[in-house]
């Protein structure tokens, strides 16, 4: 049997041993704002083959890369003077740049491509590991490659409890979905790879230009977002979209956008109490996975009305992708 993952309390002594684990090749999960990473040694090509093995991770979806801020992005990948504007505005935060790498960063990161994934977090303890460990952590979700993203420590545990050594427990996630990832190495056409927090809707207002979306899913809008896949973020039960009844039939779990004004029925739950986006994002993969657990045939979940943009576009997407047959 392998040893169980140690989980350790963000204490100033646990926060040097896990900074220097990293540092010696080690992985690491850690908190973040928007779900756990998995993190190893970016520059460590070793380090980072172990995510994909823990994850069981095909080699061909490339790993974000976290740093503390622009100055020390600027050592990884080139940015051109809009990718720089968007640093300087949304980082540290939820906004992932890919942008043409510099040679110092290995293959195996960037999955052998051209380009490096890129983003400063905001969590204080991911940026006190950063800051103490002094190099730039490869970091993707912290599950099983596939599967529902962390957004607690014991999720991280649930999952890879037996597959890493070291998880660091800082509370729930703030924001509950993934970073925006946006394609940035044409600056006159921003693309978003995967929509996030940050809205396609900001983005375009603080540019000033148009930014394209994800949604043309043509082969070559699939090249350059390897690793998007249709079938993500999945619970093992089915997961069906649509909207409640009443009566569920018997061995289905209902998923409700917010708290049930009549009692609520026993297979029922909810995401929010009264259907605020920021809060049914914090809670959505905590709540799938209770359903999950449940032993239902069946997940239904109700989707969010209108694909309104911004967040609701996010959250509908993360629903999609849990849906997709396997
Ligand atoms: P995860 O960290 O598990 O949320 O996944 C990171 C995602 O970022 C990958 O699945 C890709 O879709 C995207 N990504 C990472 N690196 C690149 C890159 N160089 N070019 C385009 N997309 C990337
Ligand atoms: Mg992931």
């Amino acid at each position: 049997m392998p040893m169980p993952a140690r989980v350790y309390a963000p204490t100033p002594a646990n926060l040097r041993r896990l900074a220097k684990a990293l540092r010696r090749g080690d992985l690491v999960a850690i908190p973040t704002e928007t779900v756990y990473g998995l993190a190893a040694h970016a520059l460590d090509p070793k380090a980072c083959r172990a995510i994909f093995r823990a994850k069981r991770r095909p080699a061909n979806d490339p790993l974000i890369v976290h740093v503390l801020d622009l100055s020390r992005a600027e050592d990884l990948a080139v940015f051109n003077p809009a990718a720089r504007r968007l640093a300087r505005r949304f980082w540290p935060g939820p906004l992932t740049l890919v942008l043409p790498k510099k040679s110092g960063v290995p293959g195996i990161v960037t999955s052998s491509g051209p380009t490096v994934a890129i983003r400063a977090p905001a969590h204080p303890l991911a940026r006190r590991l950063l800051r103490l460990a002094e190099i730039p952590l490869a970091a993707p979700s912290a599950n099983l490659f596939g599967y529902i993203s962390p957004t607690t420590a014991a999720h991280v545990r649930a999952g890879l409890g037996t597959r890493i050594p070291h998880i660091l427990d800082g509370g729930a996630c703030a924001m509950g979905v993934e970073s925006t990832v946006l394609d940035m190495t044409d600056p006159k056409r921003p693309r978003v790879l995967r929509p996030g927090v940050v809205t396609a809707a900001q983005l375009r207002q603080f540019l000033g230009v148009k930014v394209h979306d994800a949604k043309s899913r043509s082969p070559r809008a699939r090249q350059r977002a390897p690793g998007m896949l249709e079938r993500h973020y999945s619970p093992r039960t089915p997961l069906v979209l649509r909207h409640p009844e009443a009566q569920p039939p018997a061995g289905v779990a209902i998923v409700r956008l917010r708290m049930p004004g009549a009692k609520p029925g026993q297979h029922v739950f909810w995401l929010s109490r009264r259907g605020a986006l920021t809060e049914i994002a914090r809670n959505l993969y905590g709540v799938l996975r209770q359903a999950d657990a449940g032993g239902y045939r069946q997940i239904w979940v109700e989707p969010l009305p209108v694909e309104s943009g911004g967040l609701a576009a996010t959250i509908n997407d993360r629903l999609r992708r849990a849906a997709a047959k396997r």
